[in-house]
């Protein structure tokens, strides 16, 4: 990444065995390279330094794309190989008359003692079903049986030790693999909540204990790159494991049974729709007699036969899915009059799980304040929350609406505002913070609603709480002045007009 090494390792280091272990360093070296521009810029260092650290960082950054990219060229040239490609009149038919070929295929399998997996996808239960016929009667180890066997929270516990303290060697089992790529996430997050609170300590301590917490933030940035670098290993590892159950079927026995079968669906299906198939061998063979690429099989063919077959345009895209102008406040025609309203965001830090939210209310009363957050919806969560409690504590009996931009955030609090039960959502309110606010608006949850906005159309309710949002996330990290924020602040509420604050619904 420097060019600094000699000519021999870098060459080894190109090599295609080398392509997915490469990721996982540069993960580590990403968190670190960028902490280490956060605490220099946190101690007072000359700007040169800090200059050279911050291009160290996006050196670091590039390095770790063009891996990545270069690791999914690697994996594709792998699985790419290992299986023969179906006759064209088979590829075609079946993407041409998914339903009806699918039907087809569902009972050949069903009829050869093979699961038939869904509608949609018959082959999609496949891998997993000859992977467990493969490893039946394998003995788990004990400890890789408790990592399997405890709940979610134990479970992440296990992923931080492994982060902090010691690896476990029994993630990278077989069996546990699908379970650590799924809560490696989780675990990431919590490391970067200690970050983020590292940080904190940092900028709200007096001078002399900046030194002390400064090792303290590395410490915590150290941990960090680790469970990034443990995060990216578990996604190969699965990836590796998938590709390993997808040859189950790709190759052997199974695999000439599956293409009997498909051979077969294509006979049931030729029968049952005989205009359909004649058409699909018509059309196959005038493409054959002139494509450039049929010495090659015509590898990729299928597409355009099929959308020649059902009279589709495969460039055609999906219909715009933006919504006329009229059609943006539409959901908001229906308030009730006596409803106060107001429009809620947030923005997240990735590196520190520090998020700043803002609301902007149609009676013209702003707020911004900063938290902690594992996910943007989370961070948006939060923002909607505060913006709700502080609605329902000036204003009594009336119902209060709260817009915002995430739809995760809104599906999440519909459910729990509903249900009145935040565990359901568990996943989604991470932090102690999240769950806190929640659990302060459940009482109130006949008075509340959460509505989705489209954000960033230049509504000026949603610019405010924004603006208000990014504010506060800057003054939290210290990377804006509290005089500069002041000034700031005064220059976001000018900038939202009075009359424009009132004018939510008549746009409605
Ligand atoms: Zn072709």
């Amino acid at each position: 990444m420097n060019g600094a090494c000699d000519p021999q390792t870098a060459a080894l280091l190109e090599h295609p065995a080398l392509a997915g272990p490469v990721t996982v360093v540069l993960a580590h070296a990403d968190v670190l390279a960028r902490g280490a521009v956060r605490r220099a810029e946190l101690s007072v260092q000359p700007p040169e330094r800090l200059r050279r650290l911050r291009a160290h960082a996006r050196r670091v950054r590039r390095a770790r794309s063009q891996a990545e990219t270069r690791y999914k060229k690697e994996r594709a040239r792998r699985t790419g190989r290992t299986r023969p490609a179906d006759p064209l009149e088979l590829r075609a038919a079946r993407a041409a008359y998914p339903h009806a070929f699918g039907e087809a295929l569902r009972h050949e399998l069903r009829a050869h003692g093979l699961p038939d997996g869904t509608p949609d996808a018959p082959e999609s239960d496949l891998a997993e079903w000859a992977w467990q016929r493969r490893t039946a009667g394998d003995e788990l180890p004990a400890p890789v049986r408790e990592l399997l066997d405890c709940d979610d929270d134990t479970f992440v516990d296990a992923l931080l030790r492994d982060a902090r303290e010691e690896e476990n060697p029994h993630l990278t089992h077989d069996a546990v693999a699908e379970r650590w790529n799924r809560h490696a996430r989780t675990a990431l997050a919590w490391g970067r909540y200690a970050v983020g609170k590292a940080e904190q300590h940092v900028l709200t301590g007096p001078l002399s204990l900046r030194r002390a917490r400064l090792d303290a933030l590395d410490d915590a940035q150290q941990d960090t790159a680790v469970l990034a670098a443990r995060a990216r290993e578990a996604q190969l590892k699965v990836l590796d494991l998938r590709d390993r159950m997808r040859a189950c079927v790709t190759t052997g026995p199974v695999a000439d049974l599956v293409a009997r079968c498909r051979a077969a669906a294509l006979a049931r299906f030729a029968d049952a729709e005989p205009e359909a198939w004649q058409y699909v061998r018509e059309l196959v063979a005038a493409h054959r007699a002139d494509c450039p690429e049929r010495t090659g099989g015509c590898p990729h063919c299928h597409h355009h036969l099929a959308a020649g077959l059902t009279g589709t345009d495969p460039d055609d895209d999906h219909p715009d899915a933006d919504t006329a102008p009229e059609d943006r406040y539409a959901l908001l025609a229906d308030l009730p009059d006596t409803a106060v309203v107001a429009v809620a965001d947030a923005a997240l830090d990735d590196d520190t799980a520090r998020c700043g939210h803002g609301w902007a209310a149609e009676d013209g009363t702003t707020g911004h304040g900063d938290s902690f957050a594992s996910s943007s919806g989370e961070a948006e969560i939060i923002g909607a929350c505060t913006a709700a409690l502080d609605l329902l504590e000036r204003h009594e009996d009336v119902p209060v609406v709260v817009l915002c931009d995430s739809t995760q955030a809104v599906r999440v609090l519909d459910a729990v505002l509903h249900s009145g039960e935040p565990a359901a959502e568990q996943r989604a309110l991470l932090f102690p913070e999240s769950r806190e606010l929640v659990d302060r608006l459940l009482p109130h949850r006949h008075r509340v609603q959460v509505r989705w906005l489209k954000g960033h159309i230049g509504h000026d309710l949603n610019e405010t709480a924004d603006a208000l949002a990014r504010l506060a996330l800057r003054r939290a990290a210290g990377r804006i002045s509290a005089s500069a924020a002041r000034r700031e602040e005064t220059r976001i509420l000018r900038a939202l007009d009075a009359d424009a604050a009132a004018g939510l619904r008549t746009a409605a």
